[in-house]
């Protein structure tokens, strides 16, 4: 690459502006100043990760007048959340550059343009079929066939807004426009964390073994006990889909493995939880590959130098931090919310094996 097309990289002291103030914008903070830079939080609600970035917008995706200031005071957005409204995003895009970009966060945004672009790059995913309303369900469960699973298109996390479907009659509604997929018999679930520099580099950690309970990703496992084969191909896949997505930054991509291969879950366009474990296994984690991808500066040495076992603290597991903190080779995070609610991730320990 010549010095003409090489991209310009950030200098010290620029802003990086991050859509959402969850855990993530945290940790994204903490990693952007780490690298000399600010960062500027947008959130509507509350915000643990104004408490660590150099400037905080408490404001809706609908103020013009917030989004318009918040643009004027960074140099680059990027966004922890991927279902920022795409009025919001206009507005941003005509005024700052977005890592990553609007194409890879519409595919994202909607399960099924996410399983017309997988399928359209010849990857492999669960049989699926779009359905509108309650009435179209039947035909849908016909065609796919059960077990299957409704999932509503949008907005969609952590195993909400998802039925299964066990029997024809069934005539659960999800009360949105959803996608109806076929069951996959997975032998285990896998994610690949992958970084696209504004160069195209492409770097990937080594893919990790998730264990979700109640829809809620619980722990992530490195290595993973897959055979190599299994991982090299996770990893071919995900360097596939972030180069067609010319896409900058990190992403993460969750997989399932079965005995005919693998097939894509979905993707995020976002750091990913199930990469929380790279702050103790890596040189450079997640969080720092994504602001030095959207900062314009060579990605980092991603290589794993230990094995690694995440486990979020969720609800009342917050309860268990002082016997944690006693522990051995172990890195508690905490995300400093309010009150532990049911299924409200509250922190995550890393505990090297
Ligand atoms: P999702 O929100 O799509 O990531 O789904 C949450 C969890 O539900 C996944 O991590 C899987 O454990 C399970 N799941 C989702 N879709 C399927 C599927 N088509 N077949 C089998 N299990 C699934």
């Amino acid at each position: 690459m010549t010095d003409a097309t090489k991209p310009a990289a950030l200098p010290a002291g620029a802003t990086i502006g991050i859509l959402g103030g969850g855990q993530l914008g945290r940790m994204l903070s903490v990693a952007a100043s780490r690298l000399g830079f600010r960062s500027h939080i947008y959130e509507p609600g509350a915000a643990p990760a104004g408490d660590v970035a150099h400037q905080v917008t408490n404001a809706p995706y609908e103020d013009e007048a917030a989004l318009r200031a918040f643009a004027a005071s960074v140099d680059v957005v990027t966004y922890e959340f991927e279902n920022v409204p795409t009025s919001a995003l206009d507005l941003l895009e005509s005024l700052r550059p977005i890592h990553p970009n609007r194409r890879a966060l519409a595919v994202s945004q909607d399960r099924i343009t996410e399983k017309d672009f997988l399928s359209g790059i010849g990857l492999t995913t669960a049989p699926y079929v779009a359905v509108d309303d309650a009435s179209g369900l039947a035909d849908a469960v016909a065609a796919v066939g059960v077990p299957s699973i409704l999932k509503t298109r949008r907005m969609g996390y952590d195993g909400k807004g998802q039925i299964r479907i066990n029997d024809a009659g069934q005539s659960d509604w999800t009360d949105a426009p959803s996608v109806l997929e076929g069951f996959v018999d997975f032998s285990a679930e896998i994610s690949v964390i992958v970084a696209r520099g504004q160069d195209g580099q492409v770097s990937a950690f080594d893919p990790g073994l998730n264990v979700h309970r109640e829809g809620i990703l619980r722990t992530t496992t490195v290595p993973s006990g897959q055979p190599s084969s299994v991982l090299t191909d996770a990893v071919l896949i995900a360097a596939r889909i972030v180069n067609a997505l010319d896409y900058v930054g990190v992403m993460g991509v969750e997989l399932f493995v079965t005995p005919k291969g693998l097939v894509v879950n979905e993707i995020a366009p976002r750091v990913h939880n199930s990469g929380h474990w790279t702050q103790a296994g890596c040189a450079v984690d997640q969080f720092e590959q994504h602001i030095r991808a959207v900062a314009g500066l060579p990605l980092g040495d991603g290589g794993r130098y230990a094995d690694v076992e995440m486990t979020n603290l969720i609800g009342d597991d917050i309860d268990r931090v002082p016997a944690l903190l006693a522990q051995p080779k172990t890195q508690i995070h905490l995300y400093g919310k309010g009150a532990p609610r049911p299924g409200r991730k509250m922190g995550h320990v890393n505990k090297v094996l």
